[in-house]
């Protein structure tokens, strides 16, 4: 099975969704823990969420297994992202920290090489192959790599979560123009709560390949599942609230075309 969907669009952009996918490798299947069983931790609806991206003209890459397989948005040597809480490459635990996997049902080192080989390395291949030829082809290139989470998870972050969670690796991953851009949408409405590199910084994608100098700007999103869906299990998608929300992406996303040139 190939390990992503990928569409390919005629704007500089290409926006990555690496924690929707919900499929499992027997063996992860065989070894979840009960608690794990409804995947608690995916980035639920995002490609749903994000359907507008694909008519504007970005490209649009869509991981299909679930991060408990292997987690596409931590460095493939599994140094931890955060000095606080956080999950690895191959998460032991899910956010609340209940164990992922039943005792001894863990996969063992060589399925998880696998898991790197066949999972991991042709999504981020498919990453490289695409800025490249945005590149090569507009001059610079724009990654947006969206996600969501739950908006309280006591064991990750205190109290409720922002609505919208900008992360650009502290200002490292674009320009300072792109960050006021996204931060003038922001601050264009009342409706959500944002904070720019607070607890979400952006994750190994963002940190990865954000290269201004190299005309790669690259934004991560981490949204507070509140405004689209349900928190709860079956984390029912929310029409009317995400209309509202997908508003504000639209905007962000028309100000970072707009403000993205080579440099
Ligand atoms: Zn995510």
């Amino acid at each position: 099975m190939n390990p992503f969907y990928f569409s390919q669009g005629s704007l500089p952009l290409l926006v990555s969704i690496p924690h929707a996918g919900t499929e499992l490798t027997p063996g992860v299947e065989a070894g979840l823990s009960e608690a794990a069983r409804g995947l608690p931790d995916t980035d639920w609806h995002i490609p749903l969420l994000y359907d507008f991206v694909r008519d504007l003209g970005a490209s649009v890459l869509i991981g299909r297994y679930s991060r408990f397989v292997v987690d596409l948005n931590r460095p493939p040597d599994n140094q931890p992202l955060y000095s606080t809480a956080t999950t690895g490459l191959f998460p032991e635990t899910l956010f609340d920290g209940t164990p992922t996997f039943a005792p001894g049902k863990t996969p063992d080192a060589t399925e998880r090489q696998g898991y790197i080989d066949q999972i991991w390395q042709p999504y981020h291949q498919q990453i490289q192959q695409e800025l490249a030829r945005l590149k090569a082809q507009h001059g610079y290139a724009l990654l947006f790599d969206a996600h969501s989470i739950a908006s309280e998870i006591p064991r990750l972050f205190e109290g409720r979560l922002p609505d919208i969670n900008v992360g650009t690796n502290d200002g490292a991953s674009c320009t300072p123009a792109m960050s006021a851009a996204i931060e003038a949408v922001c601050a264009a409405q009342t409706d959500y709560s944002w904070v720019i590199n607070g607890r979400f910084k952006g994750g190994y994608i963002t940190r990865a390949y954000g290269q201004p100098q190299q005309q790669i700007e690259a934004v991560q999103l981490e949204l507070a599942q509140r405004n689209y869906m349900d928190e709860t299990s079956p984390y029912a998608w929310q029409q009317a609230r995400a209309a509202q929300l997908q508003k504000v992406l639209k905007a962000m996303i028309h100000a970072m075309l707009a403000q993205a040139k080579p440099h």
